[in-house]
Order: C-alpha cells, then structure tokens, then sequence
C-alpha cells in the first residue's frame, strides 16, 4: 500500500498485507482529527519504508506518551513510530 499526505510532500508504503484496523475515540483522538474517531492500524518495522518527504514531517507529543505527527506543509496526520 503506498499513503501519501494531502500535499503529496510524504509518502511512504507499507508492504505485505495490512493488519485489521481500529478505531479509537478518546478524547484526544476526537480533537486531531476533528471527528468521532481516529483510525490506525500497527505495522512492523520492516514492512515500512518513507519513499519521501520524512523531514517535513513534525511530531506533537505529550507528556502521557500520546503523539500526532503530521505533514508540516498540509497537516495531513502520517504515521508515526
Ligand atoms: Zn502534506
Ligand atoms: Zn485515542
């Protein structure tokens, strides 16, 4: 699967097949994405790769560990570690 943000400016694929996905909808995840609920999957390390754009992303990370990181050019969320 290739993801790309709204600007194009990352991509990044993930190969083989995707695990199932989840929703989440605390109260943080309502706020960043401005909607009943997040969605997410978890991948292994080797099965992603950035084709590019990686330093134009930013991160937001709590003090709880919570984190958001997102294009800083469009604002689009991409993944995160
Ligand atoms: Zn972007
Ligand atoms: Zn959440």
């Amino acid at each position: 699967m290739i993801g790309q943000c709204l600007c194009n400016e990352v991509r990044f694929k993930v190969s083989g097949q995707l695990p199932n996905f989840y929703q989440c909808h605390c109260s943080l995840c309502r706020k960043v994405t401005g909607s009943s609920a997040n969605a997410g999957t978890i991948v292994n390390k080797e099965s992603f790769e950035w084709l590019n754009g990686q330093e134009n992303v930013s991160s937001f990370i709590k003090k709880t560990g919570y984190r958001v990181d997102f294009c800083k050019s469009c604002g689009s969320p991409v993944p995160n570690p």
